[in-house]
């Protein structure tokens, strides 16, 4: 038995679904101890918007380690922190004209969604927060009680209190307004739901099977928090840092979050790092009422500072839309080759979703992908959708190598 089997908890989960040893990467490739090849249509879970190692930035790292920088330093200010800053409030927050305080929380997208829900009931002095039907937001204790799915919900995990589920946008038939049902329930004083701290959503639902919000749906939502005076946490921690063309994945829509979450690509190459965006006037934290040993990844930081030249102008933007374009084509030749397959599409950017109608397709599709060298995961209720997140750089030749990869995968899968 390999050690992995020995010793691994069995908790291990992509490790099943991707069973290869691997030991490097670059660009859009991983590469196993076979020295076989994979394209990544992955990504790490949305947390390789750069691809692996992207050159400058393990280059950035090399001379930072070079010259003795400081790796680990509690929340204490450091010259890598200040030059990250500095980029983030130039390269980001200024040209959208956005103005918020930037709190480094504990490394992982469910740090930075505890420490919002935790502001944000201490700022209203609220205790129910809504969220959504297939959100998705992690699985620490407060994070799973605003997670959707039944799976990581078990009941005895038992701490999942003080939150309302309230249906997203299309989850019933798409022709429902589910956005009025909302705004029912909060008028309405006998509705049973409690005025809640905060809405938190994802402008994209990546866990949850790519479901799109509409940009109206989340304008009337952003007005709704206006009116009842309710904090709106987007959490874009797997959609943002550019993932659905803009950097912030609400910027579509207009609308200005009082809190936003970034974590995954935050850092540029996958090093651990989040962070909570909160308007000024709600940072209403006192010094050192939320804590943490790992609040401070100066190496994170260093890359983190080398990706925000991504967004010093429009190339990539302008490179993903064409992408994304190309890329939405490739699925609908797919759709139309197996129209047995009851197959449904939804993307944005460069995240999308293939739906089939065939119970287990997405599976069967992705382990014969994986046996082609192409490694592609499935979201959704029941794991029915298979999820493309290639890199934003990636090559145009290997994202039609991979979606020809897709083809024939979805080939042997119907088989
Ligand atoms: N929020 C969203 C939208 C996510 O997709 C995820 C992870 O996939 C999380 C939060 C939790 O992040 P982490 O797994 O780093 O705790």
């Amino acid at each position: 038995m390999n050690v992995f089997d020995r010793r691994e908890s069995e908790v291990r989960s992509y490790s099943r679904a991707f069973p290869a040893v691997f030991q490097k990467a670059k660009g859009s490739f991983l590469y196993d101890t076979e020295g076989r090849k994979y394209i990544d249509f992955f990504c790490g879970a949305g947390a390789l918007n750069y691809g692996h190692n992207p050159w400058e930035m393990v280059k950035a790292v090399q001379d930072y380690l070079a010259e003795d920088g400081i790796i680990h330093s509690l929340d204490m200010s450091t010259s890598a922190k200040r030059r990250f800053l500095e980029r983030f409030e130039a390269v980001v927050l200024q040209p959208r004209g956005l103005d918020y305080k930037v709190q480094f929380t504990g490394p992982t997208g469910a740090n930075a969604v505890e420490a919002a829900l935790k502001l944000a009931r201490k700022v209203t002095k609220r205790a129910n927060v809504i969220a959504f039907t297939e959100g998705y937001h992690g699985v620490s204790l407060g994070a799973l009680s605003v997670t959707a799915n039944s799976f990581y919900r078990n009941e005895e995990f038992v701490n999942r209190l003080n939150v309302s589920f309230m249906p997203y946008d299309g989850y019933l038939d798409g022709k429902v307004d589910t956005m009025r049902f909302l705004e029912k329930v909060l008028a309405d004083e006998s509705s049973g739901i409690d005025l809640p701290a905060a809405i938190i959503v994802e402008t994209v639902q990546a866990e949850g099977g790519v479901n799109i919000a509409g940009i109206e749906w989340l304008q009337r939502l952003e007005s709704l928090c206006r009116r009842f005076d309710i904090l709106l946490i987007v959490d874009d921690v797997q959609v943002g840092c550019g993932r659905t063309g803009s950097f912030f994945s609400f910027e579509r829509s207009g609308i200005c979050p009082d809190i936003v979450l970034l974590s995954k690509s935050i850092s540029g190459m996958g090093l651990p790092m989040s962070l909570v965006l909160i308007k000024p006037e709600f940072d209403q934290w006192k010094p050192g009422e939320h804590s943490g040993t790992f609040r401070g990844n100066n190496l994170a930081f260093i890359t983190a500072t080398e990706a925000l030249r991504h967004w010093e102008n429009n190339d990539l933007s302008e490179a993903i839309s064409r992408k994304s374009e190309f890329l939405a084509t490739k699925l609908e030749c797919i759709r139309q080759a197996f129209p047995n397959a009851g197959v449904q599409i939804r993307g944005l950017g460069l995240i999308f979703g293939l739906q089939s109608s065939i119970d287990g397709l997405a599976k069967r599709a992705s382990l014969a992908a994986f046996d082609k060298g192409l490694i592609i995961e499935r979201c959704g209720p029941g794991g029915n959708v298979l999820k493309f997140l290639p890199p934003l750089v990636i090559e145009d030749d290997v994202l039609e190598e991979g979606l020809e990869l897709v083809k024939q995968s979805f080939e042997a899968a119907l088989a």
